[in-house]
């Protein structure tokens, strides 16, 4: 997986290859789908919603950058498979998700790993009410029309903030850097990602169903 999808298609930085080769994919999918776990797609994991494909998970990780001492928001917990490469890459990670039998099993399999560093939240991560702190990074593994403004006021300066926004069919994976104050935004490359759902999601998260 990591040699013909990740590293062949350019991504060479050593932090992200390592923990992507490291977390076991396959205890993150339903049994049903273990035979695919590593294959070069995104995966049902139930609830509607999907594991995202390795290439995008090891983007996503790359385009955030997280170092020794950063604090990482991980949005759509789902499987937990993101947060688990996250939390191979950083100190400490916060993963916040909606469907609260999602957030259930993905804890398990993290406290079942050893992930003592990853703490699994169910609440509405479009609106992150519950946190008071500010993240260095945070990665967003669902799409909203617009960057929920919430997300913005959490980044700490020189923070890096990775998300999809564009329509339900079709987005656009941002990287957003608080530099000095200001704001700013580059596209990485065109995705497909499940819904934000929620009250911070744009007021039009009914466009998504
Ligand atoms: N990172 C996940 C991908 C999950 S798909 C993985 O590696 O498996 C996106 C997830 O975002 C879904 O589980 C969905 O329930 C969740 N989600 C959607 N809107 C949300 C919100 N407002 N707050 C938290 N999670 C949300």
């Amino acid at each position: 997986m990591v040699e013909r999808q990740i590293r062949a298609r350019g991504l060479r930085t050593p932090a992200v290859l390592e923990a992507m080769a490291a977390v076991p994919r396959h205890l993150f999918v339903d049994e049903s789908y273990i035979a695919q776990a590593y294959e070069d797609h995104p995966l049902p994991i139930g609830h509607g919603q999907t594991i995202s494909q390795p290439y995008m998970v090891a983007l996503l990780a790359d385009a955030l950058g997280p170092g020794p001492g950063d604090r990482v928001l991980d949005i759509g917990t789902g499987s937990g498979y993101q947060c688990a490469v996250l939390g191979r890459m950083a100190p400490w990670v916060v993963s916040v998700e909606l469907v609260g039998g999602l957030a259930s099993s993905a804890a398990c399999v993290l406290r079942r790993l050893g992930y003592a560093n990853v703490a699994c939240i169910v609440g509405d991560g479009s609106t992150c009410g519950f946190l008071r702190t500010h993240f260095d990074c945070i990665g967003v593994a669902a799409a909203a029309p617009e960057i929920p403004a919430v997300y913005c006021d959490l980044l700490a300066e020189g923070g890096r903030l990775v998300l999809p926004v564009g329509s339900p069919g079709l987005q656009q994976l941002l990287r957003v850097r608080r530099l000095g104050g200001r704001f700013i935004e580059e596209s990485l490359t065109s995705c497909v990602y499940v819904p934000l759902r929620g009250a911070g999601a744009g007021g039009r998260s009914d466009r998504f169903d």
